[in-house]
């Protein structure tokens, strides 16, 4: 399928660097320090060669949530989100971007949120999870109550937030021990990121701000495969729950859930069943994964043209306003 629109797709600033290369062996980092660099060459032949039109760029992971220091992480986002301006207005024909925000500081985050959004046109947010302040061992989670305000500011923006994923704090990864296979994208990141989404759920945020669009990735972080139970069983043992509604409606009515990282019909026939095909989109989550790899799979996986053509361009068309809407 041509003109494909793709959001998880990632790059990096110098200065974040160096915080992807622990999730990769020495022999493979220097081509993904180079794919994670580049704008031009490599990510724009593999776009061409495999029928998307479009990336929505973002920053990598954890990037601005693991900078400690306030101030550093304010600097930082906002030289990263200058360089990806950049990038973009020089093929606005071929990206877009999320920006990154520095959580550590709410009022910081709303105010660069607002710069990307009106001065920079970014079309969304893309934050890596929880934010650690002021010392590693912290862990900031979005439905925390300092951020009310932000997602109040947010809120009126009428754009997306990206939740991406991040490993959790190793102070609470006992369950891991002796498990290093067990960490990052192959469970640890689906298990700390939708959980936090489910946070923001509980919270009652969705309630408070029924406009307010969430996007996971990796097919919902396995969300859909679960949110019947979650349900089921909330009915019978809320725990003092404070949200109005079933997890299943925010679900379907807050949040877009896209294919990045999890090229597998039987898992996107599933999702399709409990959100509908008006509610997924396209990703690969590039350069982490090929766009080969999701393209191949998607264009010529077992789901009707017109389900193909929403999920592969025409949600990310009206949902971020791109070239038009089919
Ligand atoms: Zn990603």
């Amino acid at each position: 399928m041509d003109g494909k629109i793709g959001l998880e797709e990632h790059f990096a600033h110098p200065d974040t660097l160096a915080l992807s290369e622990v999730y990769f062996t020495a022999d493979v980092w220097p081509d993904m320090r180079k794919r994670l660099l580049d704008m031009a060459e490599v990510r724009l032949k593999q776009m061409d060669q495999y029928g998307m039109e479009y990336m929505i760029v973002s920053l990598n992971s954890p990037a601005i949530q693991a900078i400690t220091d306030k101030d550093r992480a304010r600097d930082v986002a906002r030289r990263a989100n200058d360089l990806l301006a950049e990038h973009v207005q020089k093929r606005w024909d071929r990206f877009r971007a999320f920006a990154a925000l520095p959580m550590q500081e709410p009022d910081e985050a709303t105010t660069e949120a607002y710069r990307c959004v009106r001065d920079l046109s970014f079309v969304g947010a893309l934050v890596n999870g929880y934010s650690q302040i002021g010392d590693e061992d912290t862990a900031v989670y979005l439905d925390d109550r300092r951020y009310r305000p932000f997602w109040a500011e947010f809120a009126t923006l009428d754009v997306p937030f990206y939740l991406h994923p991040r490993d959790p704090l190793p102070s609470q990864s006992r369950i891991y021990e002796g498990h290093p296979w067990l960490l990052g994208s192959a469970w640890a990141f689906n298990v700390e990121t939708a959980t936090h989404a489910l946070r923001l759920m509980g919270t009652g945020l969705f309630d408070e701000h029924p406009r307010l669009t969430v996007i996971l990735g990796h097919l919902g972080e396995g969300l859909p495969f679960l949110i019947w139970r979650i349900d089921h069983r909330l009915r019978t043992a809320p725990r003092g729950l404070p949200a109005k509604q079933p997890f299943s409606r925010y679900l379907s009515e807050n949040f877009f859930l896209t294919t990045s990282g999890n090229f597998r019909t039987q898992t996107l026939i599933d999702t399709m069943l409990e959100v509908s095909s008006d509610r997924i989109l396209f990703s690969a989550d590039y350069p982490f994964e090929r766009v080969e790899d999701a393209a191949t799979w998607f264009d010529l996986a077992s789901i009707s043209e017109t389900d193909r053509l929403k999920i592969g361009r025409a949600n990310a068309a009206k949902l971020f306003k791109i070239g038009g809407s089919s």
